[in-house]
């Protein structure tokens, strides 16, 4: 069976997790910070808070930024759910705006339109996606951003190791928070690191790097600098009602151990998602495609074709098992129950009726890549 995406867990991992269980601390210890350290130095920023998963990453930045019921935030129709849900439970209004049909990401030209609709201050918030791992070009959302009094949350959580050039020349790392006031990312099993279940938020703002810490526990503070008294060691004050986000110590040891092969599986992606390239590049039924792009990350490889169900069902009996990403996030039902409805944004529409996402990992082999193109040709030529 060749999924379209999977996690690759070493007898090195397998180690790092036992010594973890074997010590004297299984929820958040010396683990977090050690995985907190390194992952920081790998995307490069200052701050990075280990938290349960992404969503609950998503979740703490819209709080640390004071989402409410009075806050409208702009986010892409094509992405997980969660990236418009954190939204929702600070109680705000998600708005979208269309993505660009060739890199199906954002549409900054479209945000922009949607803000000039508004007086200034309607939004307070864009949530860019590096969705497939391609990266946002976070410097012009930057600058559409403060024109606008906006913040930012960058989620990246397809594009660890993923970049942009900017605007000096410079490689500027997914999620690295050069110009985002915050950025997440996901350790599910498909994503480029597995921790099981696992999130990170990444920032170069120590203001909200300590609420982000105290939002994980509860809301609760020891340090006796943040502290109104101090009564004692047991003492401790909850100053905000936050949550339990956190991170176990054989997660944080698992993906610590998983980072060290980041850049190997990176490597491995870009080379898969080259020969997929090279495979489809002239073949007239494959009516859009990844492609390669500089600096992308693959998570996914996704190609567009008409008859999507009809090739999604035939590589099933291949035991080739594809996944369509996503499902336009305004026409989920809960989102319809907000007014949204089919019609609203066209290019994600077009988009979502023909996209197919490939088998994707760094261990899928090369005799198995090849099964996928060969199948996929006998589907579209037959
Ligand atoms: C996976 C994912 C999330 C959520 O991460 P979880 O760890 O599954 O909660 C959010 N946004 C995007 C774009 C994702 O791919």
């Amino acid at each position: 069976m060749i999924p379209y995406g999977r996690q690759h867990i070493s007898e090195e991992d397998i180690s790092a997790v036992v010594d973890a269980l074997k010590s004297d601390f299984l929820t958040q210890g010396p683990k977090i910070s050690e995985f907190e350290k390194h992952f920081a130095d790998y995307i490069g920023c200052k701050y990075a808070v280990a938290v349960s998963n992404g969503t609950a990453a998503l979740h703490l930045c819209a709080m640390a930024l004071g989402v409410n019921k009075n806050s409208r935030v702009i986010t892409s129709p094509i992405t997980f759910a969660a990236s418009a849900n954190c939204v929702r439970y600070c109680d705000g209004e998600v708005h979208f705006a269309d993505i660009d049909p060739k890199t199906y990401l954002l549409d900054i030209n479209k945000v922009r339109a949607l803000l000039e609709k508004h007086p200034k201050g309607y939004f307070q918030g864009i949530i860019p996606v590096d969705f497939t791992g391609n990266a946002v070009n976070m410097e012009a959302f930057r600058k559409l951003a403060d024109e606008f009094g906006c913040w930012i949350i960058e989620d990246a959580c397809h594009a660890p190791g993923g970049y942009f050039t900017d605007s000096k020349g410079n490689k500027q790392l997914c999620g690295n928070s050069n110009f985002a006031e915050l950025a997440i990312f996901s350790f599910h099993p498909v994503k480029h690191i597995a921790c099981g279940e696992g999130g990170m938020v990444t920032t170069n703002d120590e203001e909200l790097y300590n609420k982000l810490i105290k939002l994980r526990t509860h809301g609760i503070t020891k340090d006796p600098n943040l502290m109104h008294k101090n009564e004692g060691g047991w003492y401790y004050e909850m100053q905000d009602l936050g949550y339990n986000y956190r991170m176990t110590d054989f997660q944080a040891a698992l993906g610590t151990s998983q980072l060290k092969r980041a850049n190997d599986g990176l490597q491995r992606r870009r080379e898969i998602a080259q020969t997929y390239f090279e495979a489809f590049k002239n073949n007239k039924s494959i009516i859009g495609q990844s492609g390669v792009v500089n600096g992308h990350a693959y998570h996914l490889y996704i190609i567009e074709v008409e008859k999507r169900k009809d090739l999604y069902d035939y590589l099933k009996t291949k035991d080739i098992f594809c996944q369509v990403h996503y499902i336009p996030v305004h026409t989920l039902p809960y989102y319809q129950s907000l007014g949204w409805k089919e019609g609203d944004f066209k290019n994600a529409e077009i988009y979502y009726k023909a996209c197919l996402s490939l088998p994707m990992y760094p261990t899928l082999t090369k005799e198995q890549q090849l099964f996928v193109i060969e199948s996929i040709n006998i589907f579209l030529n037959g």
